[in-house]
């Protein structure tokens, strides 16, 4: 069922998919799917209603192993690597055609396993998941090298080759697209790939390999093992065969990558990690409607749960008071915690209980630090079985405050306020992430300004959240050090060789 067909379904059409639904639970590897060696399981957990949904099997040391040894073999053999770019291009359209055609089972798991309101499956990530393999088969064959100039008797050029096996460790908030990042440009520059999705969210992306080989992928190429980051993904991070890990995750786990490299093969590291977004609105705010609701949208939309969640609100002083009643005003009830099944819910539960949990517990700091909690702050009436967190706005928070120093990663808002430019400049750059920004602002000098001097990988101004492929998204200082999407993506993923001949 396409995803245009999908977008149409009522709750009930939903409810009677989920109840049908029967995911596959096993990995993925060498183009089957093969219980862990261990024989060992854990369980997924739907957040909104705290049943269990599936046993799912937990991938050790051992299945990386083999996960690895597959994909080697399979890099190896050239039956990916070295297929002509135009068939390369031809399986990864096919894979974006079966993925659409696989909508309606897709996008339901990624509502059972996260809690993502189903709306923004079949609006935002699916659509944008089949996209990503659009874009990058279209890249393929746009790959270029360079002859240099050099001496008469000499002829250089540079080439652009695959790595070899490529490991991806890809988080739970946008369980399918996230990993769409990271596989599609390593496979369309020719790697082969294992992928290690969020435990929290295991059940689309096994699917995503499976389709890979229907759409004619050869077998080995793109696997795909589940299990405990500190298990599997440790295992994966620390493979002397692994060329490459990309990683979207936490800054702590970040880190930890790092030193996995460093304790192995020294392979390339790409990283995406967390931030703490500042959203600056100066005195001059061309459209308060429009910021206002930005800023909203910003750190409610996805429960918070996005990497650049607008979570610092800076705000002019000589605004403040009228920017934070229109916010009452307009953002209190703008998110509606419920079923995500329901494509009325545009806000759903946390992952998990623990994440719940440790969002209130932010909230409490929050309290006990002096900031003013103008609204939300605590969980839902009726919705007691679910990991649900009410949308929730502070206000008189600095930034020295715990709610304004750490990813919360829930739907909780903070405005600093601030005094003109400069302060607002030393404020946002006062972080150790560098993700992304907003800027909101009538004059064209200031707007310049800031996007020069704010330390963040994506800037926003007098717009928020917004881009296409063609934008290199990825952060600075601790939000990592890699850009997901654009074509520099796949470059990212291939070996700069030199050939430097001399003749006669
Ligand atoms: P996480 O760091 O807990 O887990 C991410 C992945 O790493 C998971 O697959 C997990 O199993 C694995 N992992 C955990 N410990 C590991 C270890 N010791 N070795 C190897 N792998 C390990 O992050 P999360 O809670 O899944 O995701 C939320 C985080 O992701 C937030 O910090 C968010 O900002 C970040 N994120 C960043 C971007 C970006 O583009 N910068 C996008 C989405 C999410």
């Amino acid at each position: 069922m396409s995803i245009s067909t999908v977008k149409e379904y009522d709750l009930a059409k939903w409810h009677s998919v989920a109840s049908a639904v029967q995911p596959e639970v096993r990995l993925f590897i060498d183009g089957e799917y093969v219980d862990a060696i261990e024989g060992g399981r854990f369980e997924t957990v739907n957040p909104a209603t705290g049943e269990v949904t599936s046993a799912v099997a937990a991938g050790t040391a051992a299945d990386v192993d083999r996960a690895v040894a597959s994909a080697q073999r399979a890099y190896r053999s050239g039956t990916w690597a070295r297929m002509s770019p135009r068939e390369r291009m031809e399986v990864l359209y096919r894979l974006a055609d079966l993925i659409d055609a696989r909508s309606e089972e897709l996008c339901v798991l990624e509502t059972l396993d996260m809690g993502k309101p189903i709306a923004d499956v079949t609006t935002v990530d699916l659509p944008a998941v089949i996209e990503t393999f659009q874009y990058f088969a279209e890249c393929i064959d746009k790959v270029e090298s360079a002859v240099t100039a050099t001496e008469y008797d000499v002829l250089h050029y540079t080439l652009r080759q695959p790595l070899g096996v490529v490991g991806a460790i890809s988080p739970w908030n946008y369980p399918l697209l996230m990993a769409a990042w990271k596989v599609a440009p390593a496979l369309a520059a020719g790697n082969s790939v294992i992928l290690k999705p969020a435990e929290q969210s295991p059940l689309s992306c096994l699917r995503l390999a499976e389709l890979f080989v229907d759409a004619g992928g050869p077998p080995g190429v793109f696997n795909v093992v589940n299990g405990m980051g500190e298990t599997a993904g440790k295992a994966l991070a620390l493979h002397d065969d692994v060329a490459k890990i990309t990683f979207t995750g936490s800054t702590e786990v970040g880190k930890l990558i790092l030193t996995y490299a460093g304790q192995s093969n020294m392979k390339h590291v790409g990283l995406e990690c967390g931030g703490k977004t500042p959203q600056i609105f100066m005195e001059d705010v061309p459209d308060m409607d429009g910021a206002v609701a930005a800023a909203f949208h910003g750190i409610f939309s996805n429960m918070g749960e996005v990497c650049n969640a607008g979570s610092r609100l800076l705000v002019d002083r000589s605004i403040h008071d009228a920017f934070v009643e229109q916010f009452i005003a307009d953002g209190r009830d703008a998110y509606v915690p419920g079923n995500p099944l329901d494509p009325e819910t545009n806000m759903g539960p946390l992952v998990t209980v623990e994440a719940q949990q440790r969002v209130l517990r932010y909230i409490e700091a929050g309290k006990q630090e002096g900031a003013h909690l103008e609204f939300g702050g605590g969980t839902p009436e009726g919705l007691e079985a679910g990991a649900y967190v009410n949308p929730t706005l502070f206000t008189g928070v600095e930034n020295v405050m715990k709610i304004a120093r750490e990813e919360i990663f829930g739907p909780v808002a903070s405005v600093i306020p601030v005094n003109g430019v400069e302060e607002a400049i030393a404020v946002a750059n006062d972080t150790v992430y560098g993700l992304a920004a907003g800027v909101w602002t009538s004059n064209l000098d200031t707007a310049h300004r800031l996007v020069r001097e704010i330390e963040a990988g994506v800037i926003w101004v007098n717009c928020f959240d917004e881009g296409d492929m063609t934008q290199p998204f990825g952060g600075m200082k601790q939000s990592g050090n890699a850009k997901d999407k654009c074509f520099d993506s796949l470059l990212s993923y291939t070996e700069l060789k030199s050939a430097w001949i001399r003749h006669g």
